[in-house]
């Protein structure tokens, strides 16, 4: 039994996470402002004597602090998430992202926890490489673009909890997330499949943006928060990154036509510009397939669950009345 903190634990990945914590008996704090995550994800854990939830938010030191008291490992998950929201919202992606983690890293080092940092492939920004490797170099767009703030943020992220391993030897994870999918993802953020999904049960259309040709990897919670733990547990993960996530990729048109013949093969796809969704100095990313060698020999898997049974898991879940 070990007493973990996660950061975000209301969200999506999180509370998966705290999930997956409290059945492997450890005690768990949960440190979260509900602004894109909910109490109701948490339902499954509610009253479990394993769980304590305390409702605040990681730009507080004081609360973040009091979080950390006592602990023996941090996840630290909350963030302004979600490419939509990160567009929206530039000064609160900066402050929610960058300071309260060095704040977090700082008391780590003093309280000797070890740390799981969540990241993203966002870090890789537009390298046009096909697939993406730990060590490979990172493309932002210009700062005038407030798309990039988000993978900037986290990659500064990276560069602190590296620089304290490599100085004062803090013991820190670091998980870049591919696209993580599965039961309690929202769609208000720019997540596609929950809205894909919510359009297709609406009975459409789905909306595509642009011609659909960009490739992601989709990888089903379950296995990605396997992962989590399973690096959190192995020496060798320390002061390393890895790219968490599935490597068989799939365009989004070919997403939604999966959608489609699992909900309703009625339901047309329509195709709306960019800067109709995101305003006119948005910028995607075409292709985004990660390189999972490094975690597959670091803890002996990688997420592999096949794009359509993830599809019949998130399916069920809508249709079941719990979304
Ligand atoms: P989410 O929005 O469901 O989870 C984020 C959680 O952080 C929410 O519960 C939110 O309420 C909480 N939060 C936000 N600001 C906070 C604050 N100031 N104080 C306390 N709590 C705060 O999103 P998610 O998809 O579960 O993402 C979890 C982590 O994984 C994030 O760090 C995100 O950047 C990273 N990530 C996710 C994906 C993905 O595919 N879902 C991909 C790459 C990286």
């Amino acid at each position: 039994m070990a007493r973990c903190v996660v950061t975000g634990g209301a969200g999506f990945i999180g509370s998966h996470l705290v999930e997956r914590l409290l059945a492997d008996e450890h005690e768990v704090t949960v440190l979260d402002d509900f602004s894109t995550g909910q109490r109701g994800n948490l339902d499954a854990v509610l009253g479990h004597p394993g769980l304590k939830i305390v409702s605040g938010s990681i730009t507080d030191q004081l609360v973040l602090a009091n979080a950390l008291q006592g602990t023996e490992f941090v996840y630290h998950l909350a963030a302004a998430v979600g490419v939509k929201l990160v567009a929206d919202d530039p000064v609160r992606t900066i402050e929610t992202n960058i300071y309260p983690t060095d704040w977090l890293l700082k008391l780590a080092l003093q309280g000797g926890q070890r740390v799981f940092l969540a990241s993203t492939s966002e870090v890789y920004g537009k390298n046009s490489k096909e697939v993406w490797n730990e060590d490979d170099d990172l493309h932002f767009g210009p700062t005038s673009r407030p798309r990039w703030a988000y993978g900037c943020s986290k990659a500064i992220d990276e560069f602190l909890a590296l620089a304290y391993h490599r100085k004062s030897q803090l013991p820190v994870v670091i998980g870049r997330f591919f696209n993580v999918v599965g039961p309690r993802q929202v769609g208000n953020y720019g997540m596609v499949i929950p809205r894909f999904v919510d359009q297709a049960l609406a009975g459409g259309p789905v909306v595509v943006y642009d011609d659909g040709s960009q490739v992601r990897c989709y990888a089903h919670v379950q296995e990605v928060v396997d992962c989590v733990v399973s690096l959190m547990k192995t020496d060798a993960a320390v002061g390393r990154i890895f790219n968490i996530g599935s490597d068989q990729p799939a365009s989004v048109i070919e997403l939604a036509r999966a959608v489609i013949d699992r909900v309703d093969p009625e339901v047309r796809i329509e195709h709306i510009p960019y800067s109709q969704a995101y305003g006119e100095d948005f910028e995607d990313i075409q292709r985004r397939v990660p390189d999972v060698r490094r975690l597959g020999a670091t803890i002996g898997r990688t997420p592999s669950m096949p794009l359509g049974e993830i599809l019949e898991d998130i399916v069920a879940w809508k249709r079941s009345g719990k979304a």
